[in-house]
């Protein structure tokens, strides 16, 4: 029987006291709760071990059972101190986070790695007590396939040899991204004239004044200078965007594509051995290359499915691209420049953004007044209302909150209760991530009783705060950042799925769980659910049609250089993972630059070593699945086009085919493969037609 029970950080089910957990009781009772877990898990690994002896049949709850209470604890304490990591950050909640992540990881691997445990999974599918369900099937499915991927299958020298290459794979991972940061930080160049800085917004300049202060000139100021330009992303991108010098952006250019590739920071021989291990890894779990192994995780098929979407955007895109590259020369030329004559990879983003002002004359911030959150959430929810036929109302004071800002929601389908959310709405730099997401506070399940739990939702952003009397103000992008999140809530909460194993977003294929978020932002622009938010806080006026129709088409500008540069990211991660050996004779560097020869329409410079930087594969998670945000754009745009083509003014077929959405995507989670969702509610496999003439590229 658990020992602490009483501790708000070890209760283990429901809404957590956010108040009552202090880093105090987290480096008290998370140790308690590991050694508490790593008992139970011996236990059961030991019943396992003499069921598995007597060679009898296994049940579910014999096996998934324990499992998953093992989980729940772990997932529902864990969970509250990473949530107020994120929501609520501390130096000294951050240090005992810090202090307790290796132990929890070390608890999971265990698990992950349990040869009994695996046998026991073995048997369970082979010989089930009773027959098990397609639901169960697959989560049981998926959970072997993530241990074979550990490495359990592996004996002896095999799997000593295996987690070696693991850890070193680890190392030359966090090595990778490290390079990347200290090359990034090392290189400034310090401005002096003011003619070098024309052309930069008043934010930008003040950025590089509080930057050249922070090194030691104590002077500087936004008008006066110095100013210190640097290659982080808040400080490039103004440069490259507005600077009217020419050489500066060059300057700045060919710093920033040939970050990390010189010295001791050059990232080149990493790269080489990181492919080289996981090529390795992949063989030794009798996989062809590690495309092959990251793809059996995923909704794609196979490396030719991915290489053929792919392909069809590239195609789309490209014809597209030349002409936009035409259309930037054409505006340099009218404004008289030589640079017309030979625009290079530094002019693209500068005229990029000449031209977009020409055309669009949008300013995103002086629509904010259009948008204040009151009136985007009562848009937000009438649109869940006519889709998905679910009742929003506030519940504030009805739960524990971590800060006054936060709100919270339930969410009800004929009267019935069937989920809640927090909403945490604004951005307190001082204490909360940047960015924003949806995380789970409960997921849906039974408990042994039988009784449900109901799913709540967090609903994260970073946007605008109120300010003085007015209401948040929320730019445009903010208001999609909302509905995307809130997408992936409604996957959360609107399953109906009661193995918590694959309710919600648990258990859905990497390559397809942007769905529901890409699809709720598609809304934003439907005239429909714009117009019934967007409306003047102070005098109720409706914004203009023609700022509707400016936002519509800066959505399709410059659509074919973006895709064709996903589409160059996504294809040179995929070969690099499935065809690339040393033996070829090719640097990765050189083989990027074949793929650049169908995948850009201008030619990457000498010094651009893109790869050395190229840290969402090196570095994080995307390995052979950077092709992910362009699978999953296919399969919400598609969704979207569903309520196209019934008519989007058509409010019955536009509710039928909500309801639909609603009765599959959101609510089937990860209990069926992705693909077989997604027929069941478009009767077809997906398409790339929406997304291509969604992006403006279909052929004239
Ligand atoms: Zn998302």
């Amino acid at each position: 029987m658990s020992t602490s029970t009483s501790s708000p950080l070890l209760k283990g089910h429901g809404l957590p006291s956010y108040e009552q957990i202090t880093p105090e009781l987290v480096r008290q009772d998370i140790p308690l709760l590991l050694k508490e877990l790593e008992q139970q898990f011996t236990d059961l690994e030991q019943a396992l071990r003499s069921r598995l002896d007597s060679d009898s049949f296994l049940g579910w709850e014999e096996v998934m059972q324990p499992m998953q209470r093992i989980g729940e604890r772990l997932r529902w304490s864990w969970g509250v101190i990473s949530h107020l990591n994120g929501v609520c950050n501390t130096p000294e909640l951050r240090d005992a986070h810090a202090a307790q992540q290796p132990d929890v990881v070390r608890l999971g691997n265990r698990l992950g790695q349990s040869k009994v445990l695996h046998r026991a999974l073995c048997q369970l599918r082979d010989q089930p007590s009773e027959p098990l369900n397609s639901t169960r099937q697959r989560i049981l499915e998926s959970e072997l396939l993530s241990m074979q991927q550990r490495g359990v299958g592996l004996d002896g020298e095999h799997q000593t040899a295996f987690n070696q290459a693991s850890e070193r794979l680890a190392a030359l991972s966090t090595s990778f991204g490290n390079h990347v940061l200290d090359a990034t930080r090392q290189w400034t160049l310090k401005l002096t004239d003011p003619k070098q800085v024309k052309g930069l917004p008043q934010r930008a300049l003040e950025s590089l004044a509080a930057a050249a202060r922070e090194a030691g000139d104590a002077e500087a100021s936004a008008e006066k200078g110095p100013w210190l330009v640097g290659l982080d992303m808040p400080r490039y991108i103004p440069v490259l965007t507005h600077a009217d010098d020419r050489s500066l952006r060059e300057t700045v250019y060919r710093a920033h594509v040939s970050r990390a590739s010189q010295g001791n920071l050059d990232n080149a021989p990493l790269i080489e051995e990181i492919l080289g291990l996981r090529r390795d890894q992949a063989q030794r779990l009798g996989y062809g290359h590690w495309a092959e192994l990251s793809l059996a995780s995923k909704m794609a098929e196979d490396v030719s499915a991915v290489e053929a979407l792919l392909e069809e955007l590239r195609a789309a895109a490209y014809p597209a691209a030349e002409k936009e590259l035409e259309e930037l020369k054409a505006c340099a030329q009218r404004h008289g420049t030589a640079e017309a004559d030979s625009l290079a990879p530094w002019d693209v983003t500068y005229w990029s953004e000449k031209l977009r002002r020409e055309r669009f004359d949008l300013d995103q911030e002086a629509l904010r007044p259009w948008f204040p959150l009151p009136q985007v959430l009562d848009g937000l929810f009438g649109l869940c209302s006519r889709l998905f036929d679910v009742e929003i109302t506030p519940a504030d004071g009805e739960a524990p909150v971590w800060h006054n800002d936060v709100r919270f929601f339930h969410v009800r389908r004929g009267g019935e209760p069937i989920a809640a959310f927090y909403l945490d709405p604004f951005s307190r730099s001082a204490s909360k991530r940047g960015g924003a997401w949806m995380d789970e506070c409960l997921g849906r399940h039974r408990n042994s009783d039988g009784s449900l739990v109901l799913p709540v939702a967090y609903l994260i952003c970073n946007q605008t705060p109120p300010v003085g009397e007015a209401p948040s103000l929320m730019s445009f992008e903010e208001v999609e950042t909302l509905f995307h999140e809130f997408g992936h809530g409604l996957q959360h909460m609107l399953t109906t799925v009661d193995e918590p194993e694959a309710a919600g977003i648990s258990n859905v294929e990497w390559d397809a769980v942007e769905l529901p978020s890409q699809f709720m932002e598609n809304w934003c622009l439907d005239q429909n659910t714009l117009m019934g938010m967007a409306s003047h806080w102070q005098n109720g006026e409706p914004l203009p049609q023609a700022e509707v129709e400016k936002l519509r088409s800066s959505r399709t500008f410059n659509a074919g250089l973006a895709t064709l540069r996903q589409v160059h990211f996504a294809l040179t991660d995929l070969r690099l993972h499935s065809q690339w050996t040393p033996q070829l004779g090719l640097t990765p560097d050189q083989f990027r630059r074949d793929i650049a020869s169908t995948t850009t329409v201008m030619e990457p410079i000498p010094e651009d070593r893109f790869l050395c930087a190229f840290g969402h594969i090196f570095a994080g998670g995307y390995s052979a699945g950077y092709y992910s945000y362009k699978w999953a754009e296919v399969l919400s745009a598609d969704a979207y086009a569903a309520f196209e083509e019934v008519g989007l003014d058509q409010e019955d077929q536009v509710r039928a085919t909500g309801a639909r959405f609603r009765d599959t995507v959101l609510s089937l989670g990860g209990s069926r493969a992705p693909t077989e969702v997604f027929k069941a509610f478009r009767g077809r496999v997906a398409s790339s037609e929406a997304l291509i003439r969604h992006s403006g590229l279909q052929a004239a």
